[in-house]
């Protein structure tokens, strides 16, 4: 469980400036400064999390590009969606079909999804000194409520494959591209892209920062500087009622 850091100066300072008056900046001052030097998803930040399932959590994204930006989070420390079990799977599937769901009842649009997929040799989770860095990494499935298509900015650095949907994910990396990296990206529409990036030197955040400037919103892309704190508070009281009784509704997923 996440314990607040008992403060540097630069994380009270940052605090301060993101409206630390309020327990939001508090808890998430330390990430931006890098005062905690555990993972943040393992850490799982309560306040910000919007549903619990058995395999997965829903939290609000720290870089809120647009209100109620969101992320599925495994429990375990899988470096990629393509390295979950069955089971995560299934409950990533029906928590990302929910979240849609949410957006369009709360925002109006289905939104569109991201993830980027770390190297393969961590992927169930024991570290050893040969996976030690790749492990470093907890993948995280972000949802965005806006109607943003990135495709364009991504074939620019990369092969676009067309994919099902995200549990096919899988199969591709083991069959095509053999436990690389890769870039995904679910349309509007619900139409998945797997982009290869072994090799590539694409700048941090690359994939948030094409959503941010597409929404004319560029400077958004680096959560460190612009973690949205201001939004959280009301996107929490827009979607927890929604995002429940969804799940609910999904019957047996406890
Ligand atoms: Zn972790």
């Amino acid at each position: 469980m996440t314990q607040l850091s008992e403060g540097s100066a630069g994380a009270e300072q940052l605090a301060l400036e993101f409206g630390g008056r309020t327990h939001y900046g508090q808890l998430i001052a330390p990430y931006l400064t890098d005062d905690v030097r555990s993972c943040s998803f393992c850490d799982y930040l309560h306040p910000l999390v919007l549903l619990e399932g058995r395999f997965c959590y829903l939290t609000l994204a720290i870089g809120q590009i647009v209100r109620g930006y969101a992320q599925i989070c495994p429990y375990a420390h899988r470096t990629s969606a393509a390295a979950l079990e069955a089971e995560e799977v299934s409950e990533v599937l029906t928590m990302k079909a929910l979240v849609r769901k949410a957006f369009v009842t709360v925002y109006g649009s289905r939104g569109v999804v991201i993830e980027n997929g770390r190297p393969a040799p961590a992927r169930w989770g024991a570290a050893t000194a040969a996976n030690a860095r790749s492990l470093d990494y907890h993948t995280h499935i972000h949802c965005i409520p806006a109607a943003v298509d990135i495709r364009p900015d991504l074939r620019r650095v990369a092969t676009e494959y067309a994919v099902g949907s995200m549990d096919d994910l899988r199969a591709l990396r083991t069959e095509t591209f053999a436990g690389g990296p890769y870039m995904f990206f679910e349309t509007v529409e619900g139409e998945g892209y797997v982009y290869p990036i072994d090799g590539l030197d694409l700048p941090s955040q690359f994939l948030r920062t094409c959503v941010a400037r597409r929404l004319g919103v560029e400077e958004r892309g680096d959560w460190r500087r612009h973690p949205g704190m201001e939004m959280i508070a009301e996107a929490r009281r827009e979607l927890v009622p929604v995002v429940r009784v969804l799940w609910e509704q999904t019957g047996d997923q406890r």
